[in-house]
């Protein structure tokens, strides 16, 4: 039996997990017209590879990773492109983004399908593979799997597969442990192999035995040196320092990635995208999305990215009075502006929100003090003092309250009597700080460019006066050249040019000093 460790804080939000566990995942039917945006994941956008009016198979290549951070996408079926252009898509901004628009012919038509065996296959080549598969993390941030394994490799001795699922209301990775645990201790495999890993741990929450047992029996039948690990239910367990400290005993230092102290973590759903992307061949075209809250029929959908969110939410069958929509958990998600917008790779759960459901929190009042928020932070920060820092707009302060280390949990605000919305306020600190420190180096920028500018026009100066120089010496040297003994008047203005090259190989000399300063 593997020793667990505590971390600090943490709260017990009820779960509401099992009006959505009830039957099995299903399948979505193919939607008539799917959008599907150029930039689902952390990083550039994906270039478009396609142009309207073109016809594409599923699983074809419409947009190109452009950049060291970023990741392909595909048609997830086959039709043709009706636009390439802005289109809302599901982001707290609410802002457009550039997306490509399907219309399904209805065939569902495969591009071409290669499978490899990864054993045969340096890491370094099958992380190429999972890139141009589009495979990124399916745990909420998005951020492309190739990067993390990049940057884990020969780091990390153990690999962490994050199926605790903590947050109230999601159970997509639930029913995917308990349905095709096989596929994932096989896609758990590969990660191990690509980041040379010795130790595989699975850490999933105690309130789900069905799937830590189907992942156990599937460690077993595939004849893997993993181990499955129920871990005690505590919100936010499944966040990866969290996990990591509950797992292993191993605290990630301040600022730092967990690949510094020899972890790396992944969601379990996208090992499960890594087995299909290699051992079957497909990107990543579908994902499982919760649907659940104020419905009739709670349920976990298997859907085609692009995908309507509307569409999702008539087969669950929206309750009348449903006031609105949330993407992610309640905890950590955010309102859908309109769920007219398209399923992302991101898109892990969505919740219909009633009054009763989710009454409207009383208005905040002042700050007792009381400590609580204290108390229940997973990161040991002091959330009532970043709060008054957050407030006052005292940035300096706040970050070094280590603003930075918050998860944005809302661990704090859960528990604040006085019902201050905290979170809001370490988002509003956040973004002012990356807003400074975005226009400090856009000064920065535009200060060396300034003072390249005025290097470069002085070097223009001095390479002008050289050539002249070299012309009047070459014209001298011409009146020379009959060999007659030197005038008074050539003795001094041959005096005077090697004067004047001295000084100009000195100025040359005094820049290249300054440019290398
Ligand atoms: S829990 Fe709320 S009232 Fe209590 S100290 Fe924290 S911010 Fe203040
Ligand atoms: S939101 Fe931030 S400050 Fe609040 S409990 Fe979570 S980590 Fe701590």
């Amino acid at each position: 039996m593997r020793k667990l460790f505590d971390f600090h804080g943490g709260v017990h939000p009820p779960s509401h997990k099992a009006q959505s566990t009830r039957t099995p995942i299903a399948p979505v039917p193919l939607p008539s017209r799917l959008v599907v945006p150029l930039h689902q994941h952390a990083g550039e956008t994906a270039k478009p590879v396609v142009k309207p009016g073109e016809h594409v198979l599923k699983g074809q290549l419409i947009g190109m990773p452009d950049g060291a951070v970023s990741s392909a996408v595909h048609a997830p079926t086959s039709g043709t492109i009706a636009a390439i252009d802005m289109q809302p898509v599901a982001h707290p901004s609410g802002l457009p983004n550039l997306c490509a628009t399907l219309i399904a012919d209805g065939s569902d038509e495969w591009a071409a399908r290669k499978t490899v065996d990864y054993r045969e296959h340096s890491p370094s080549a099958l992380q190429h593979l999972l890139r141009m598969a589009g495979v990124v993390g399916l745990g909420g941030a998005a951020f492309p799997s190739d990067v993390k394994l990049r940057s884990g490799m020969q780091r990390v001795t153990t690999l962490i597969l994050n199926g605790a699922e903590c947050e109230p209301y999601i159970s997509c990775d639930d029913m995917l442990m308990r349905e095709r645990a096989a596929e994932i201790a096989h896609g758990a495999e590969m990660l191990r192999y690509m980041l040379g890993a010795e130790a595989v741990l699975y850490g999933v929450e105690d309130n789900k035995p069905e799937a830590v047992a189907a992942l156990q029996l599937a460690i077993r039948d595939g004849g893997y040196a993993h181990e499955a690990v129920a871990i005690p239910t505590v919100y936010p367990g499944g966040s990866a320092k969290q996990l990591i400290r509950v797992l292993t005993g191993l605290e990630v230092p301040s600022g730092k990635l967990p690949t510094e102290i020899g972890v790396q973590c992944f969601n379990v759903a996208t090992a499960y995208t890594v087995h299909r992307a290699l051992a079957r061949g497909e990107p990543l075209l579908s994902r499982i999305v919760t649907v659940t809250g104020n419905v009739r029929r709670a349920q976990n959908f298997e859907a085609l990215i692009g995908t309507p969110i509307a569409e999702l939410v008539a087969l669950a069958g929206s309750l009348e009075d449903t006031g609105g929509y949330i993407m992610g958990g309640p905890m950590m998600g955010f309102p859908l502006p309109d769920i007219r917008v398209p399923l992302v790779k991101a898109t892990n759960c969505v919740i219909a929100t009633s009054a009763k459901l989710f009454p409207p929190p009383p208005p905040a009042m002042p700050c007792i003090r009381c400590t609580r928020c204290a108390d229940a932070c997973p990161a040991e920060l002091q959330p009532q003092d970043l709060f008054w820092f957050a407030q006052s707009r005292e940035f300096g302060r706040a970050q070094a309250f280590s603003l930075f280390d918050c998860i944005e949990c809302g661990a704090c605000s859960y528990v604040c009597p006085s019902h201050i919305p905290l979170v809001q306020f370490y988002r509003f600190a956040k973004s002012e700080i990356r807003a400074r420190e975005h226009d400090k180096q856009l000064a920065d920028l535009a200060r060396e460019r300034h003072e390249y500018r005025e290097y470069r026009i002085e070097r223009e100066k001095r390479e002008k006066a050289e050539k002249l120089a070299a012309r009047e010496q070459a014209a001298l040297a011409d009146k020379l050249a009959g060999g007659r003994p030197l005038t008074p008047q050539q003795r001094a203005e041959q005096a005077e040019l090697e004067a004047r090259r001295a000084h100009i190989v000195e100025l040359a000399k005094s820049e290249v000093e300054h440019v290398q300063e």
